[in-house]
């Protein structure tokens, strides 16, 4: 690829003038798949696109959309799927909406009181309206603070304060001797997906759970708070569902098939997702005198916050009465879909999605992000005016239901999964956007695909490629040399694993369709998540406020959008996904090494009487010496080293076969018939799964990329292996070697195939 620094620094002058492809020297390197000639074509056609979006549009399509509160079940989310709908068939888009009925449960009771145990107290469960900001005081339409599909539920019990609730705070919990059997647990938000901590707590044996946000994690202690600064204010509260999604997403009543008026649903009561105790969210000013009333051992150094007060693990004497009790409804919501005719390949999908629904206003979640693919409509629009005529078929998606747990995407895509598995190129998913850097995590057989197209794009705060900026940053923070070494040697910068947190998760993890997510952001600091203070105001005071990078994200996906519905050969590259694969295998062998060597170096202590002698019988008498474990045995990865063999063949062959295909400005590609191998590539993901899913949750079937059990929005990779290790379940963890390296070694074979279909298509 060329500087970039220098043609994005001209671009910016002429931009409005000539667009850049029409300057750019004809003997540039053919873009993956495509001919000389039509790579040429084609980079006319993305430099007039990344010319149309306009930051003023971007700004006023927010200032629309996130007007009111827009929840589902609210007219405004209706309003706003109809306005979305109106302006896309506007830009020309063939335009419809798709309904489902979900459960979306509102609350109609919270309560937290301190009853006894302390000074009484009733937390205000509250979010005041802010001077300045007029949004904020629409408390009639407001969503209450709750987490969506908590159990209802009326307990009372002892307050035990555990960090961020994850299973290592529990063990800590044992060590100093501290039960939560029949207590109410205070876990700070963060270090899990928020459904983790009521999940755990429950587990333990906890009746309740409270979730706060700690100053020290998105509040005074990061910076100034709204709205002198971007910052939560004492009286923020995040909403969020506490489904546990690492079962499955979307519907909870309706798993696997879409939730159309006659699917047959599971009661309320059998819906496997909907939490065992009650747990609501509050702000730290609610959390703060609850947090006062403990006494007991003084918290381990790495669970204190920023409340500038000494924090006790308890339990109590601070006893807490807790109630949750909701409206259990159905709940219609409306997925926007618009296409663009595809006019040689029809059948072939590339899909472009961002949510329309949030929790409040949601300026950022979701609407910086939504409001990008309007542009990216919009600008297609014009481009087909002027005769742009893609192969293959564009969906753009506007999600409902998806701050509720992934619903208005799940639904539509299990309602669509034989179609998807037939048709689905790969799906492109945005959510909140801000200002900094580009990020993208996916399919890693579209690794070196993203980096090509965030080569071809400008940050609008330097002079830099966006895919440049990324790199620069990335060597700024990065843990060592070989890091920094791998940065700046490697060709394509990695991109990281799916696990959960937005719409992408059931088309990669449920269907088998490559997808990617990417946006902006890392300058922008902010703890408006999910408040009524995630608002215009917000938005235009402290985030992306000149909307230049709601513009990058948009020339971001819609050169993506283009690159891949315009190709002449799917652009996917197996070298990445090998390369990324073996990381995860050794991982996988440094991980149960290092287990091992725990539990051995433990049992050494505990023999020597270590933990006796080291603990304080006056800071925590009630300390006990953690538990013998038997050492593990050596897992067998022979069979994992074998599959990333034969991947690391099958890449070198399709790698082969597409540099022939490449030769000679790509004169082969616009004469072979590519149908074939497209089509197998289009399937290609298809075989990273399996239809009996992971262990234990046959909903998620994709054996490199899923959500933890345990950890919610992270990744987990080889996710069937890696959880029997963490979990200690060493025979599973040696039998899921097993399953998991077929999988690999059919993807190889899969390749393999793949790249002889090629050779023979360009023969
Ligand atoms: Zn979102």
């Amino acid at each position: 690829m060329k500087s970039l620094s220098r043609v994005a620094a001209f671009a910016l002058l002429c931009v409005m003038i000539v667009p850049l492809g029409m300057l750019a020297s004809g003997d540039e390197k053919p873009l993956d798949g495509f001919s000389a000639d039509s790579s040429r074509t084609e980079r006319q056609w993305e430099e007039k696109f990344k010319a149309i979006p306009k930051p003023e549009n971007l700004r006023a399509y927010m200032e629309h959309l996130s007007a009111r509160p827009h929840n589902v079940g609210t007219p405004y989310d209706k309003e706003n799927a109809e306005w979305i709908a109106a302006k896309f068939k506007e830009f020309g888009l063939d335009t419809h909406i798709e309904t489902f009925d979900v459960l979306f449960p509102t609350p109609k009771e919270r309560v937290v009181e301190l009853v006894s145990g302390g000074p009484k107290f009733t937390a205000k469960l509250e979010e005041p309206t802010v001077p300045g900001d007029s949004t904020s005081s629409q408390h009639t339409e407001q969503l209450p603070t709750y987490n969506a599909y908590s159990t209802d539920g009326d307990v009372t019990g002892k307050l035990v304060f555990v960090n961020y609730g994850i299973p290592e705070d529990y063990d800590r919990l044992a060590r100093l001797g501290i039960s939560v059997q029949g207590a109410i647990v205070i876990a700070k938000y963060g270090h899990s997906w928020r459904g983790i901590k009521p999940k755990v707590a429950a587990e333990h044996g906890a009746v309740g759970c409270l979730i706060y946000s700690d100053p020290n994690d998105d509040g005074f202690k990061q910076g100034e708070t709204f709205p002198a600064g971007p910052w939560r204010p004492l009286e923020g509260v995040q909403r969020g569902s506490v489904a546990d999604d690492p079962i499955y997403p979307g519907d909870p009543l309706t798993p696997g098939i879409g939730a159309t008026k006659d699917a047959k649903r599971l009661a309320v009561k059998d819906a496997p997702v909907i939490t065992k105790i009650p747990v609501l969210p509050i702000s730290y000013g609610d959390a703060k005198p609850l947090l006062e009333a403990l006494t007991g051992p003084v918290a381990p150094r790495e669970w204190r916050g920023g409340l500038g007060m000494t924090y006790r693990v308890g339990p109590g004497p601070a006893t807490v009465h807790l109630k949750v009790k909701a409206n259990w409804d159905l709940k219609t919501i409306y997925d926007v879909i618009g296409k663009i005719p595809g006019s040689t390949s029809p059948d072939e999908w590339v899909i472009r999605g961002n949510h329309h629904d949030a929790w409040v206003n949601g300026a950022e979640d979701p609407v910086s992000g939504l409001v990008a693919v309007l542009e990216e409509a919009r600008a297609m629009g014009e481009l087909v005016k002027e005769g742009w005529k893609p192969k293959r078929t564009i969906p753009l998606c506007a999600w409902d239901a998806e701050v509720t747990g992934l619903i208005g995407s799940t639904e539509w895509a299990e309602e669509h999964h034989d179609e998807l598995q037939k048709h689905a190129v790969a799906y492109i998913n945005s959510d909140t956007n801000g200002r900094g850097y580009l990020f993208a995590e996916g399919s890693h057989s579209l690794e070196r695909f993203i980096n090509d197209v965030a080569r071809d794009v400008q940050d609008p705060e330097t002079n830099l490629s966006v895919w440049k900026r990324h790199q620069l940053y990335a060597i700024s923070t990065a843990d060592d040399t070989d890091e920094r070494n791998e940065l700046r040697t490697r060709t394509d910068w990695r991109i990281g694993a799916l696990g959960s947190g937005s719409d992408y998760g059931t088309f990669q993890q449920h269907d088998g369709v490559a997808a990617l997510n990417i946006g902006f952001g890392g300058e922008d600091g902010g703890g408006i998540y999910h408040s009524i203070y995630d608002d215009f105001y917000w938005y235009t005071h402290f985030s992306d406020t000149k909307f230049v990078y709601g513009r990058a994200l948009a020339q971001t996906a819609g050169t993506a959008v283009m690159r891949l519905a315009d190709a002449e050969l799917l652009p996917f590259e197996f070298g990445d996904f090998t390369d990324t694969i073996k990381t995860y295998v050794k991982e996988l062998k440094t991980l149960s090494d290092k287990m091992r060597d725990d539990i051995i170096e433990r049992n050494k202590e505990l023999d020597e009487g270590v933990f006796s002698a080291a603990a304080d019988p006056q800071d925590v008498p009630t300390a006990v010496s953690p538990p013998r474990e038997d050492a593990p045995p050596y897992l067998n990865f022979a069979p994992l080293d074998n599959a990333a063999d034969a991947l690391t063949h099958a890449a070198a062959a399709y790698h082969a076969a597409l540099q022939k295909a490449q030769a000679n400005g790509g004169a082969a590609l616009a004469s072979a018939s590519l149908n074939e191998v497209n089509q197998m590539l289009i399937e290609n993901e298809q075989h990273l799964t399996l239809e009996k899913g992971l262990p234990g949750r046959p909903w998620y079937k994709h054996y490199v990329d899923a959500p933890g059990q345990y950890t919610g929005y992270a990744a987990k990779t080889l996710p069937a292996v890696r959880e029997a290790i963490e979990l200690k379940h060493w025979k599973d963890a040696d039998a899921e070697i097993v399953v998991t390296a077929k999988v690999l070694e059919g993807e190889a074979k899969y390749i393999r195939d793949a790249a002889e279909k090629l050779s023979s298509a360009i023969h």
